[in-house]
């Protein structure tokens, strides 16, 4: 039995890798060549898009607000890239690559890995800093994996580091679930020899939502409070990110979910009930503007490989965007990032998530306020006379 579990892991593994090679191997020639405009083809288009994913493009997993007929229009007919996009969500849990190969087949047109920003996706600028330390990361989906992919040498999900020390969470005997094998033992398989119980965790990242809350604010509060030795005394707390900090979110329920900010509050304001020292820590995802300038360098690497020819490109370098528009759900993570990010950036507001007032958001009031994102890209075409 454990000869054929390790057998899934590692075929899982090698399936991992071999989509992520496959997708790095594409990548520079295949975007050249997905995104090629002929010749004849006019100037660079002033101007780009970030989609929100949750509650604009999809509701759980199913298309939503004429999504794919309106994606489709930012394609030319032969399949190539017309319109330089995104999705800069403050979702995440699986390595970019896979989520573009999901938002492909839900929506029908060829997504690039470059074309999808998660909340996590800045975690890969760490590397260096944490070397090969002993990091926790925290989430649904497959957190270690995301990491592992990103550089980071050893990398635990929560469920492995909590699975080695007995007890630590009372209530798991009265929890009938089990949450996230593939990833915990993907991770021993990659780190099989690791001492949990002399190696102090150097580095805590939440990656996606947690999924055992209980366990999860219990484990954290261990490894924040001792050091990064659950069970020690008392120590400085290792640093600690979240890869956004939504306090709510539109998922399949007909009501807002709580998100990561909501697990943060919750930590935060237990950790400072018992320690004599508030907690610290970072929040990236939206609406952090450093998130919003990093989705502009995107853009612009991106509307460099859909004209691929030298001369052509210097022209495309020297010009700038005039709007980069951000369409979302969540006036107070998708507008408010938008505006504090300020020019080029314009709101589009729909209705489809979060946001459902008849006007627009008293708070964060966006830019234009429309029901769908097919309205959303209806307006922004043509203001930007493309028809
Ligand atoms: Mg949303």
């Amino acid at each position: 039995m454990r000869g054929f579990r390790f057998a899934l892991i590692r075929a899982a593994r090698s399936r991992s890798r071999a989509e992520l090679q496959t997708a790095q191997r594409r990548r520079p020639s295949d975007l050249a060549q997905r995104f090629a405009h002929s010749a004849a083809a006019p100037a660079r288009p002033s101007f780009g898009i970030a989609f929100d994913v949750d509650g604009v493009i999809l509701r759980g997993r199913s298309p939503i607000g004429g999504a794919p007929r309106a994606i489709r229009r930012l394609y030319s007919e032969d399949g190539t890239l017309k319109i330089p996009f995104l999705f800069l969500t403050n979702g995440g849990g699986v390595p970019e690559h896979r989520r573009a190969l999901e938002l492909s087949q839900l929506l029908g047109v060829n997504i690039s890995p470059t074309q999808v920003v998660h909340g996590h996706s800045p975690y890969r600028e760490l590397v260096d800093r944490f070397e090969d330390d002993l990091i926790v990361a925290v989430g649904k989906g497959e957190p270690a994996v995301v990491m592992s992919e990103y550089g980071f040498r050893n990398v635990l999900s929560i469920d492995e580091y909590a699975s080695y020390f007995k007890d630590i969470d009372p209530l798991a005997p009265f929890k009938t679930w089990k949450v996230g094998q593939t990833d915990s033992y993907m991770s021993a398989k990659v780190h099989p020899s690791y001492d949990v119980y002399s190696e102090r965790v150097k580095g805590v990242f939440v990656v996606s939502d947690p999924v055992d809350w209980g366990r999860d604010l219990q484990v954290l509060f261990d490894i924040l409070s001792t050091g990064g030795l659950p069970g020690s005394g008392k120590g400085d707390q290792p640093p600690l990110y979240f890869a956004a900090d939504d306090l709510e979110y539109q998922a399949a329920f007909p009501s807002e979910r709580l998100g990561m900010g909501a697990f943060r509050i919750a930590l935060e304001s237990i950790f400072n009930q018992i320690n004599d020292h508030p907690l610290k820590y970072t929040s990236y995802g939206k609406p952090n503007p450093f998130v919003f300038k990093n989705a502009a360098n995107i853009l612009e690497k991106l509307v460099m490989s859909m004209y691929p020819n030298s001369q052509t490109s210097k022209e495309v370098k020297d010009c700038q965007f005039s709007t980069i528009y951000m369409v979302g759900d969540n006036p107070r993570v998708d507008i408010n990032g938008a505006s504090k990010a300020g020019h080029p950036w314009s709101s589009v507001l729909t209705r489809t998530g979060v946001f459902r007032g008849k006007d627009n958001d008293p708070q964060f009031p966006a830019d234009t306020v429309v029901d769908t994102v097919e309205d959303a890209i209806n307006y922004i075409l043509e203001k930007e006379c493309i028809c």
